[in-house]
């Protein structure tokens, strides 16, 4: 059972809905937190209290910044498809002796007609492999470079800012960050002919819709599974579990 000294100064990972809350949470209690984001978004929306911006250097770095900050616990709050982030607080809060809790919200329940994938790269086979033409990509801006060979099938791209690297050919981009409706999405899918979508299993409502949307359209969906979490992780899936496990200084829900 992790141990709380006094005074307790909290590191939020950030990035994610849920970081949002748990900070919003904390700080209306008057606990010490801190949200760190890595700046990857232009306008990222922004949790109460007390934010810093960018990376740490690695987790050397972040092992500098948690002895410096006089971090007394951290939550991994970030997404979980951020897999670099997650391993380094792991090493660094093993390393600087600072309890971690990872803060990760449920996958979605797989369907049958899901093909499941393992990564990025297995989802640019799984649409080489697929005879049909419109596909609808959701897995962000920084995976399209697996797709930019393919000039075959003709992708709508749904990213938060636009792609830097390589892009498919026959691209349409659209620029959002949802939330998004059922209604909205199959117009979407609609209007594109799309046939075949590729996500991640992000989980959590707010990108949700689209698979829903492609279950009553009949679109195929290749989900992009998580990677695996470090071994021996403490890991809650709500907000609440977090709070109560910065409470009790319990590591379960
Ligand atoms: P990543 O690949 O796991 O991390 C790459 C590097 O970015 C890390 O090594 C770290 O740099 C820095 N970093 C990541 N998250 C950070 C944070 N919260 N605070 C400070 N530095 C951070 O991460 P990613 O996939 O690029 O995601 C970046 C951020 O976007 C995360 O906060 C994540 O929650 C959010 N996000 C990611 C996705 C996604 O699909 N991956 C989707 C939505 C939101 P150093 O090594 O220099 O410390």
């Amino acid at each position: 059972m992790p141990h709380y000294p006094e005074p307790v100064r909290i590191l939020i990972l950030g990035g994610t809905g849920e970081a949002r809350a748990l900070a919003a949470e904390l700080v209306a209690a008057g606990v010490d937190v801190l949200s760190s984001l890595a700046g990857r978004v232009t306008q990222p929306r922004l949790p109460d209290g007390p934010v810093r911006v960018g990376g740490f250097g690695g987790a050397r770095g972040l092992v500098a910044f948690l002895r410096a900050e006089q971090i007394t616990a951290v939550i991994d709050a970030t997404h979980p498809f951020a897999g670099q982030i997650t391993a380094h607080a792991a090493q660094a809060a093993a390393q600087a002796g600072v309890p971690l809790l990872v803060l990760r919200r449920p996958e979605w329940a797989a369907a049958p007609s899901w093909d499941l994938v393992p990564d990025i790269g297995g989802a640019a086979a799984a649409v080489r492999a697929w005879p049909g033409e419109s596909v609808f990509l959701t897995t962000g801006r920084r995976d399209l470079d697996v797709f930019a060979p393919d000039d075959r099938h003709r992708f709508l791209v749904r990213t938060v800012d636009p792609p830097e690297g390589p892009v498919p050919p026959r691209m349409t981009l659209v620029l959002d960050r949802g939330p998004y409706t059922v209604e909205g999405e199959s117009a979407l899918m609609r209007r594109h002919g799309v046939g075949l979508l590729v996500t991640k299993n992000s989980g959590g409502p707010m990108t949700e819709a689209k698979l829903s949307a492609a279950a009553a359209l009949g679109v195929r969906v290749v989900m992009v599974e998580r990677p695996p979490l470090p071994a021996g992780s403490a890991v809650v899936t709500t907000v609440a579990g977090a709070v109560r496990w910065l409470s009790r200084g319990s590591g379960g829900e």
